[in-house]
């Protein structure tokens, strides 16, 4: 068989991650199995529509690195695949299903239709019209008046499949309602439109969240109605905000471009979205698109929701970080650093060995680094070490050690300071500790560096160095 999967989001505000790891498992079973995958941009619901929303479709998927065989711009012979350019399509279909016997014409009105409620106050259909006679529907017709069409659910039947994840699903006809296909304003319902383009475009295996896991056996009555084969299907659990909520774009939950803007990878997201719903057999942790390809298997998807938790996408984040070469970590830390020093006249590639290993995501950068731009008075407390045995006046002489250590010292380099401090300190009698130690206060003023007192004095270079030794001699006095 030949596999082909598509990706079908509607454009109905920004890509949360549980939406782009529907896509990502469509991408990769059918790369996986040699296959298409195939985006498709679900556009019927015109008053859910967001602006600028398919353009962030093609943004993520791009980013992402989830490479689509067939869409709305490499048009295989499957197209249009952008919903509402199919109009045509589900009309023609619609009518060739009331042909079938599949589907009627409903000419109910709207304020009969608000009449119909059962014991739950829920809108129901009483199939009024199910059994029109030719002439009443010629009539209506004739005389243009408004119509749906919806389709007819055989009676007596159990309607069931096989899912690839979930197995069985059966649903009885009885407890399936005939639901409207085709809008009077000649729009495809959801119902209806998922069909015709599944069948349509050839897709072999559908893949989507469960929330329409129970509404397939009615989908499938329609692919049987029309006498044209069913996909297979695979329905996956939902990734949760929390152990009640699901992961919601309304409630502008977990959006991919957020975590790009945040300074993530996208390759980390990529891995660690396709880890929340999914485990491959080894349970490796990192792995990057042609190993999620290679191991991806429908064993292990998951059976109950996983929640998104962030802290260990940092993680991730980290790991993919430390793994670059430094001029990798260099090309993406760069506007992050410059961020850091606004401006200020400090190498920035020495910066960037300084953070590699001790960021999780790019945005920690600006932050961990405030210190070299802004140094001004700061709480002398900090000196206070019993355990160094630091007080006021071991800082103070450490400081002029440290000053007099470097103020005719060249070697700027971690090497050449360190033991050139280490030298000074001995002579002068101070353990070389307590001059690290105060020196790295000295020229923070900061409780925590991203590193000790030789990389911020490399860092920093000699004038800056020097510069922040004096003022911390005049803080403390
Ligand atoms: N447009 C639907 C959604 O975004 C797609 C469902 C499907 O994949 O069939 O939920």
């Amino acid at each position: 068989m030949t596999v082909r999967t598509r990706f079908a989001p509607s454009p109905t505000g920004f890509m949360h991650i549980g939406n782009l790891r529907t896509g990502l498992y469509a991408y990769l079973f059918a790369k996986k199995n040699n296959g298409t995958f195939i985006l498709r941009i679900e556009d019927t619901d015109q008053e859910r529509k967001v602006e600028g929303a398919v353009d962030m479709i093609y943004r993520t998927l791009e980013t992402a690195g989830i490479t689509y065989d067939e869409g709305p711009d490499k048009d295989a012979g499957y197209g249009p695949y952008v919903q509402t350019e199919r109009m045509g399509i589900y009309k023609e279909y619609a009518e060739k299903l009331v042909e079938l016997g599949g589907a009627y014409y409903c000419f109910c009105t709207k304020e009969r239709l608000e009449t119909l409620v059962d014991e739950n106050g829920n809108h129901t259909y009483d199939k009024h019209c199910r059994n029109l006679s030719e002439e009443e529907i010629k009539k209506h017709l004739d005389n243009g008046d408004p119509y749906v069409i919806r389709q007819k659910v055989p009676e007596n039947v159990v309607s069931s499949y096989e899912d690839m994840v979930f197995g069985e699903v059966s649903v009885e006809s009885k407890d399936i309602e005939d639901g409207v296909l085709l809008k009077s304003d000649g729009l495809p319902t959801y119902n209806f439109a998922n069909v015709v383009d599944d069948h349509l475009m050839g897709i072999s295996h559908v893949i989507r969240g469960t929330e329409y896991l129970s509404s397939t056996p009615k989908y499938n009555l329609i692919y049987d109605a029309f006498g044209w084969e069913r996909p297979n299907y695979m329905h996956l659990m939902p990734i949760m905000k929390d152990a009640q909520r699901k992961l919601s774009k309304r409630y502008g939950d977990a959006n991919f471009e957020d975590f790009i803007s945040k300074g993530y990878l996208p390759e980390a997201i990529i891995n660690y979205i396709a880890l929340l719903g999914w485990c491959p057999k080894d349970n490796r942790e990192k792995l990057s698109m042609e190993e999620l390809i290679e191991s991806f298997d429908i064993d292990g998807l998951s059976h109950s929701p996983s929640i998104f938790d962030e802290t260990k996408m940092r993680w991730l984040n980290g790991e993919y970080l430390k793994a670059m070469s430094p001029d990798e970590f260099y090309a993406k830390a760069e506007p992050w650093i410059e961020k850091g020093i606004d401006g200020k006249d400090y190498d920035k590639k020495e910066i960037a060995l300084l953070l590699q290993t001790r960021i999780d995501i790019l945005s920690d950068i600006p932050e961990k680094i405030a210190f070299l731009n802004n140094f001004k008075e700061y709480d002398t407390n900090m000196f206070i070490h019993q355990k160094m045995k630091v007080d006021f006046e071991v800082a103070k002489k450490a400081i002029d050690i440290a000053t007099d250590a470097l103020k005719d010292f060249d070697d700027w380099t971690e090497d050449g300071i360190k033991e050139q401090i280490k030298a000074c300190a001995e002579s002068a009698g101070m353990k070389s500790g307590q001059v690290m130690f105060t020196m790295r206060v000295a020229l923070t003023g900061e409780p925590v560096t991203p590193g000790g007192a030789i990389e911020m004095a490399v860092v920093l270079g000699k004038e800056e160095t020097l510069r922040r030794l004096a003022f911390s001699k005049e803080l403390i006095k």
